[in-house]
């Protein structure tokens, strides 16, 4: 059993959709990033490889689901958090992957602007450190 707060199960909106990769070494690192860092409590997560990847390739199942949780749950922001050393993207140089995360980033986020227009949508890199990842901002 996992203690969960009744005020927490009976909400029915939340702040933001947080768009990941699902990398399990990412899992724990990214969830204390948007709670303690963007100190964003409440979010619905997707979690699909590559990130924004699938949002820059107007994948429309992916492009469905920011839909749905603006519906359901009137979500404030949309996060995209990609990462470094994607299995997703697949590039071993660091440079070239760089870039091709930021294009992607900014690619989607041009993308969700156009259909949530009034809906703030912010760009995070993760990098792996020897004992850390650290989120870069993209602008
Ligand atoms: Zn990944």
């Amino acid at each position: 059993m996992i203690e969960t707060p009744n005020k927490l199960l009976q909400a029915h909106e939340c702040e933001a959709l947080v768009i990941t990769c699902m990398d399990f070494r990412f899992v724990a690192a990214t969830y204390a990033f948007i709670r303690d860092e963007l100190h964003i409590p409440t979010f619905d997560l997707f979690a699909i490889p590559g990130a924004a990847k699938g949002i820059a390739e107007k994948n429309q199942y992916v492009l469905h689901v920011p839909t749905l949780a603006k519906a359901l749950h009137r979500i404030g922001s949309i996060i995209l958090v990609n990462h470094e050393r994607c299995g997703a993207y697949g590039i071993s140089d660091p440079k070239q992957e760089l870039e091709a995360h930021n294009r992607d980033l900014r690619k989607a986020k041009s993308i969700l602007q156009n259909v949530f227009p009034d809906t703030p949508v912010q760009l995070f890199f993760a990098q792996i450190g020897d004992r850390e990842v650290t989120y870069l901002a993209v602008e």
